[in-house]
């Protein structure tokens, strides 16, 4: 495939790289689809991400943070571009009526069987890194640098990114200078978004065990009743959004479980809550944090509780923040390899990834400065769907479309596979082309 890419233009070489990884990717692809995995399990997706890297040349290790995979392509002095795939899927049982549809079974994580599938395109990104991978490997006499694709797993539960940083991945293989990563989404297919600054929310989930003294219904003075302290903790934290947040901010705060007692009679021991937080500023995000433990505590207190409550974080992940020189570098590549009509500007999302640990030194636990980081969006609905689904803008439309994680579906048409490919070779070579 080095063959005659030398005298092309390099929108035509990675285009005619793309040509010739596509069987190969897309059959990739299909089986990964058919064999989804829970995070932390992807034993079988990373052993063939991993083949298939070494077969186009990469220096692979396996099992980095976990079931993680670490593939480099050195190509002599230059700089060294991270391009990201996630591996993982969801406990969600397919209806895509697919003849590649899962039928997976797994453990889940509360030792039951659930369904297991692929509903958030992690199989999509991952085949495409490796597709970006080997339309790289065919074309190193124009460019110079360090590859380094990483197949990340646990998205889904934001522990991937962290286990990877936390197992060494920038003092046991390379420190990158930039790093790269794309989303499948409900926009057209064949197209690319991108968003510089605040891209994604800070998102953390906390639980809470709220303490009384249980008793019987009809003596509520020789109790405390957590259900009462419970119910003044779920209103007073709606205070924090209405009081404490300055109002061009954007916060989220959540209570989505609240659970306490077994019937009407007894006064239980305690009462649990989980909340969800999300913002897109990591320094507001940790005040809100505060500030709801502040009013967990004092709450308790008030309501004569006999300890302290107890926080777990149960997941957490920081803002998405683009380098907007990164971005506009990134942007421009895809520009001369799409054309400007497949671009389009991605409105801000209020999901979370944990995408931005490879950038952020602190958060990611590695020393030194902030890494840039760009993550842009590949549409994933075909002309026709598109065309016929209400609204103008990708924001309108976006919400008569199916969402990722739902059972129905469906990002992986050939023509999101071949731009998913391409946009990840192009951003690469923004940094490494000579
Ligand atoms: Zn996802």
């Amino acid at each position: 495939m080095t063959m005659n890419s030398e005298g092309l233009p390099l929108k035509q070489a990675i285009e005619a790289g793309v040509d010739a990884a596509f069987g190969e990717v897309q059959a990739l692809y299909r089986h990964l689809h058919q064999y989804p995995e829970l995070p932390f399990q992807e034993h079988e997706t990373a052993a063939r991400l991993a083949a298939a890297l070494e077969a186009l040349g990469f220096e692979v290790t396996r099992g980095v943070g976990g079931t993680g995979v670490v593939a480099l392509l050195r190509n002599g002095e230059g700089p060294t571009v991270l391009l990201r795939g996630d591996m993982d899927a969801l406990p969600i049982e397919e209806q895509t009526g697919l003849d590649y549809a899962s039928r997976v079974t797994a453990m889940g994580v509360d030792g039951k069987p659930v369904p297991v599938m692929h509903a958030c395109g992690h199989d999509l990104h991952s085949s495409c890194a490796v597709g970006a991978g080997a339309v790289l490997a065919g074309l190193q006499a124009r460019w110079r640098g360090t590859l380094m694709v990483v197949c990340q797993p646990a998205e889904e539960i934001f522990g991937g990114a962290r286990a990877m940083l936390d197992d060494g991945l920038y003092t046991r293989f390379a420190r990158p200078d930039v790093v790269l990563g794309q989303h499948n989404m409900p926009a057209l297919a064949g197209t690319v978004g991108h968003i510089a600054g605040s891209a994604m929310a800070a998102a953390t989930t906390l639980g809470v065990t709220v303490h009384g003294a249980g008793g019987h219904g009809s003596m509520p003075a020789q109790t405390v009743d957590p259900v009462v302290i419970a119910a003044h903790v779920v209103t007073r934290l709606q205070s924090i959004v209405a009081r404490e947040v300055p109002p061009e901010e954007t916060v989220v705060v959540t209570v989505g479980k609240l659970h306490a007692g077994t019937q009407g009679n007894i006064i239980p021991h305690s009462a649990e809550l989980e909340i969800n937080v999300r913002s897109f500023d990591d320094a507001l995000h940790r005040q809100v944090l505060a500030a709801i433990e502040r009013i967990i505590r004092a709450e308790c207190e008030a309501g004569r509780s006999p300890r302290p409550p107890e926080f777990r974080v149960l997941s957490e992940t920081v803002a998405m923040h683009n380098d907007p020189v990164s971005t506009a570098r990134v942007r421009e590549a895809h520009r001369q390899c799409f054309g400007e009509a497949r671009l389009f500007a991605m409105p801000r999302l209020n999901g979370s990834e944990d995408f931005p640990y490879f950038g952020k030194a602190e958060a990611g636990g590695f020393g030194g400065d902030d890494i840039p980081c760009v993550y842009w969006f590949i549409g994933m609905t075909p002309a026709e769907r598109w065309q016929a689904t209400p609204g103008e803008s990708v924001a309108e439309k976006m919400r008569h479309l199916e969402m990722p994680h739902s059972p129905y579906y469906f990002p992986g048409h050939a023509e999101t596979l071949r731009t998913g490919m391409a946009a990840l070779a192009a951003g690469a070579l923004a940094y490494l082309a000579t």
